[in-house]
């Protein structure tokens, strides 16, 4: 099997074993899974997702973050880590979506990359799930692991993870098997102890009971 098969067939297996595709942030506008994606940086996707409850309710709007107090918001986002570089982003980052985007998160990857601590890998995150472009490819550190395990890859540069699986995947497939491979990075392919006997893409993982 080549890479391309190889890839093609493992969007078939996890896609049967994982049918939801979703990020696993919570948010309820654009500009919120923005702002999560930022957050979780070094951070458990759980984490930020209670620490967002709080966080919204205090600055509901982009024009609260635009004018929030800086130390304010540095107590709620402190949980997360690096809370004051997170805060600063978030409340520049609102500043400049109200100035130059009329409020709105742009829709491609030359505005999204303007944006204070955004990165291709949330770049992306937006572009696959808000506005469903084809293509996308959020090169986590699950999608990273698990595409040098299978073979699709040979680097951990993410920004070549990302290009080499976009050569690889169907443009309509990639960003839910990103979400997938999330999926079963936590679930099976765990960075220190995969679980190659139980896993559905075995047969097709030149890794398999070889990764320690
Ligand atoms: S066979 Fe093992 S290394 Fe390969 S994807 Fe499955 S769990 Fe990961």
């Amino acid at each position: 099997m080549d890479k391309m098969q190889t890839a093609s067939e493992a969007v078939r297996r996890l896609k049967a074993e994982y049918p939801v595709a979703e990020c696993t942030l919570d948010y309820r506008d654009a500009w919120q899974l923005l702002f999560n994606a930022r957050l979780a940086a070094q951070c458990t996707d759980k984490r930020v997702n209670e620490v967002a409850v709080g966080l919204y309710a205090r600055f509901p709007t982009l024009e609260d973050f635009a004018s929030a107090d800086v130390a304010e918001l540095e107590e709620y986002i402190r949980p997360t880590g690096f809370f004051r570089v997170k805060s600063a982003d978030l409340k520049n980052c609102a500043v400049l979506l109200l100035a130059e985007f009329g409020g709105i998160v742009p829709d491609n990857m030359d505005d999204l990359l303007r944006l204070p601590g955004v990165g291709r890998k949330v770049a992306n995150l937006i572009l696959g799930d808000v506005y469903h472009k084809p293509g996308a490819v959020v090169a986590d550190t699950h999608c990273i692991r698990l595409s040098n395990r299978l073979g699709l890859c040979d680097t951990a540069d993410p920004k070549k993870v990302e290009l080499a699986l976009r050569e690889l995947l169907d443009p309509a497939e990639s960003n839910d098997f990103c979400h997938r491979l999330v999926l079963h990075g936590r679930a099976v392919c765990q960075a220190r102890s995969p679980r190659c006997a139980a896993c559905s893409l075995a047969d097709l993982c030149p890794s398999a009971g070889r990764t320690v």
